[in-house]
């Protein structure tokens, strides 16, 4: 993957393939797998993660719009068209930083020729990006988690962030972030099995996540030496990027802890890429007192048939699947859209848990839609749905212990 990768020496050699996402060799199942099953390699994956398209260029070609001189109407000022010249065939300044990354997988689900899928739309760079960063109210660190790194940015011409190596101009964040009481989060890895272009990690400098993913007992005594630790929550970047040898030395290590009784993974992994949810994979995880699975999925379009079954897998596996979603203008900015949404969920057995008010990052804000809106958005759902199919809307406040709810 193009985006800022963690160092490495000693890792295993699927990790270490990974972090270029171009995995040298593949994991080999004892038996040949059928065809268009979790196990089969061939479209496994880590086949996925290898031929995700890694340029804006790419992806408009492969979904019919190349050419377009707009084949984004309303999603940026200028998409550049493909096969074109000067400033239009380079890479988007926002591209350098936080490149495109779509595996074929998601790939598949945009519909070809429309502008305003609402796939391609979370996932597409464009100029608009760039101007974003000089929008007021807007950050590299919207939820303070870096907070010495927004002050240095916030020195940096408007523009000019963008440009700059996330090592200069970002202080190492804290190791692993205890954000509420009981529970410790701990940041895994910084690559994802997608780049969406409103993440509010997508400045966030993960060069300083832990770097030796085999050795993870630096990470775990933190979490030991605090009794009060019940939960911990997996995040990243996307834990499950991470290989299964990877995932089942850290969780032996946190079963081993007496006091963590819950285990958290947010992933977006299983909608993105379904293949992840093999069946060796479900079966890494050790008895916890709750597992919990969070995905991430925005729009009725990326919940296809695989990503249904990759749901099932972890629900059969014991965990209790939840979904948050972030309201995006452009891409569920309406009742039909969020409904749409939250009957799929629900048909899949997931809980539509939370909408989230998007996280002001300097790149994102014409995803922005108002809390009058948002507001508005949720009065109509409650009148068409059912209460345990309406999430709540949240917004993440920096400083603020919880998620504040908005309705
Ligand atoms: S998968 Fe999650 S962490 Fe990764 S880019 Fe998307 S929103 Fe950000």
């Amino acid at each position: 993957m193009n985006r800022p990768f963690l160092p490495h020496s000693q890792t295993d050699s699927l990790d270490q393939a990974l972090d270029h996402s171009l995995p040298q060799s593949l994991p080999r199942a004892a038996q040949p797998a059928e065809p268009g099953t979790p196990e089969d390699d061939s479209r496994g994956w880590t086949w996925q993660m290898k031929h995700a398209i890694r340029d804006h260029r790419q992806l408009l070609a492969a979904v019919g719009l190349a050419g377009h001189a707009q084949p984004a109407a309303g999603l940026g000022r200028h998409v550049p068209a493909v096969g074109t010249t000067s400033d239009s065939v380079a890479a988007l300044p926002a591209e350098i930083e936080f490149p495109c990354f779509v595996p074929p997988a998601l790939l598949q689900r945009i519909v070809p020729g429309n502008p305003a899928d609402p796939i391609l739309r979370q996932v597409l760079p464009v100029a608009e990006e760039t101007a974003d960063v000089a929008t007021p109210g807007y950050s590299r660190d919207p939820l303070a988690e870096f907070a010495s790194g927004v002050a240095a940015a916030e020195r940096l011409e408007p523009g000019a962030a963008l440009d700059l190596p996330l090592a200069v101009e970002t202080p190492a964040p804290r190791q692993w972030i205890q954000k509420y009481s009981g529970r410790a989060l701990l940041i895994t890895t910084g690559a994802c099995g997608v780049h969406c272009r409103y993440c509010f990690r997508r400045h966030f400098p993960y060069p300083a996540a832990p770097q030796q993913r085999t050795r993870w007992q630096p990470w775990l005594e933190p979490i030991a030496a605090d009794p009060t630790i019940q939960e911990v929550i997996l995040s990243g970047g996307d834990p499950l990027v991470l290989s299964d040898v990877s995932l089942e030395r850290l969780l032996n290590g946190l079963r081993a802890i007496p006091h963590v009784r819950w285990l958290r993974i947010h992933s977006r992994m299983p909608v993105v890429i379904p293949q992840r949810v093999t069946r060796d994979f479900v079966e890494l995880f050790p008895d916890f007192a709750a597992k919990v699975m969070v995905i991430h999925a925005n729009h009725a379009q990326e919940l296809d048939d695989e990503v249904a079954a990759a749901i099932e897998r972890l629900r059969a596996a014991g965990f209790q699947v939840l979904n948050q979603a972030v309201l995006l203008r452009g891409v569920n900015d309406s009742v039909e859209a969020l409904e749409g949404l939250c009957r799929r969920l629900v048909d899949c057995g997931v809980v539509p848990y939370y909408l989230h008010q998007l996280d002001r990052v300097q790149g994102a804000a014409h995803f922005e839609v108002t809390q009058a809106e948002g507001l508005q958005l949720l009065e109509g759902l409650r009148r068409r749905l059912p209460g345990h199919a309406v999430p709540r809307y949240v917004q993440e406040i920096p400083g603020q212990p919880y998620k504040t709810v908005l309705a």
